[in-house]
């Protein structure tokens, strides 16, 4: 079914401008390293944008430093709250605290220890529910209305769109114009906010999203033109087990992305231990994903310019240990 046109205006490159200025000082302009293994490999020439040395380890900073900045004083002052397991919690309650707001983060009640306690060390409070039983959007949404806090949303909004496109606005700074651009697809906040940066920056660059072959719904949004919802996909980038792109990012990725493509989880550990071994950084399972597909890709764009997104850096270490061994 074709998704009806979007309702308000959608975010532009302004306001990924605007993001930027915004996050000036707060957030990390992430080095872009290059790497002659890799090029030798390919026949490429690669930019890999280092999101996985962001503060809180991920490009989710971005996003949610700048929803929380846009808020109004009295906005700011009542808190902010967010549903996620993941990246998106850690950055909502470090970039509360930092703007001088706080945050109240829903997780699962069995969500890794060392993820509620890092939620927590960044000064949130954190409210747990039983999976099975409750909705988590709808816990949110309660606290939303019973506190008065904003609700921020992983990736469906546009602020935290505008945000997420401040990481290519930097590449595209510091690298300059790129032939082809890969970079992982969950929700699609990353993706089409660095859609936006890459139409006014590089408007020549083919921009790719990648996800987990295990969950390619966002393959079979474009294909089919309207968001196509899968069941929960099974696989290690446990960062883009979303089950359908947002009612804002698919327009933005609709319209301006050369193609989303899809990898195994066999191709993120050999991506993951290449980072180990080679360029020496703790790339995440989802943070490989478009450098997985740019590798997987690499043969067509032979002398070409390819840019790549690491969009994150924080793994469980004994899992990591494991996956580097081969076990
Ligand atoms: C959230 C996340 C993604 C996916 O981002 P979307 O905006 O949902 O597409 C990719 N990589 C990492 C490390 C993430 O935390």
């Amino acid at each position: 079914m074709p998704t009806p046109a979007p309702a308000s205006p959608l975010p532009t490159i302004e306001d990924v401008r605007a993001a930027a200025a915004r996050l000036h000082g707060h957030a990390h302009r992430t080095p872009v390293l290059r790497s002659a293994t890799a090029d030798a490999r390919t026949g490429a020439s690669f930019f890999f944008k280092c999101e996985n040395l962001q503060r809180m380890g991920a490009f989710k900073f971005r996003g949610a430093f700048n929803a929380i900045a846009k808020l109004d004083p009295a906005q700011r002052r009542a808190g902010v709250v967010a549903f996620s397991s993941g990246n998106h919690a850690q950055a909502i309650a470090l970039a509360a605290r930092e703007l001088g707001s706080t945050a109240v983060i829903v997780m699962p009640a069995d969500a890794p220890a060392a993820k509620l306690a890092a939620t927590r060390g960044y000064g949130a409070e954190v409210v747990t529910y039983e999976r099975l039983r409750e909705s988590r959007e709808a816990i949110a949404q309660r606290l939303a209305d019973e506190r008065g806090l904003t609700l921020i949303p992983p990736f469906d909004h546009d602020d935290v769109i505008a945000g997420q496109g401040t990481a290519a606005l930097e590449l595209f700074e510091d690298a300059g114009e790129l032939d082809a651009l890969f970079m992982p697809l969950g929700g699609g906040g990353l993706l089409s906010g660095s859609l936006l940066a890459a139409e006014a920056m590089s408007p020549r660059c083919a921009v790719f999203g990648v996800e987990p072959a295990a969950g390619d719904d966002g393959r079979q949004s474009l294909r089919s033109g309207g968001i196509v919802t899968i069941g929960v996909p099974e696989t290690i980038a446990d960062g883009a087990m979303t089950t359908h792109l947002g009612e804002r990012t698919f327009p933005i990725i609709q319209r301006l992305a050369r193609d989303v493509v899809a990898v195994d989880d066999d191709a993120l550990i050999l991506a993951m231990r290449f980072f180990a071994e080679r360029m020496k950084i703790v790339v995440e399972p989802t943070g490989c994903l478009g450098a997985a597909g740019a590798f997987a890709e690499a043969f067509r764009w032979q002398g070409k310019r390819i840019g790549v997104i690491l969009s994150g850096g924080n793994v469980d270490l004994g899992r990591y240990a494991g996956w580097l061994a081969g076990s």
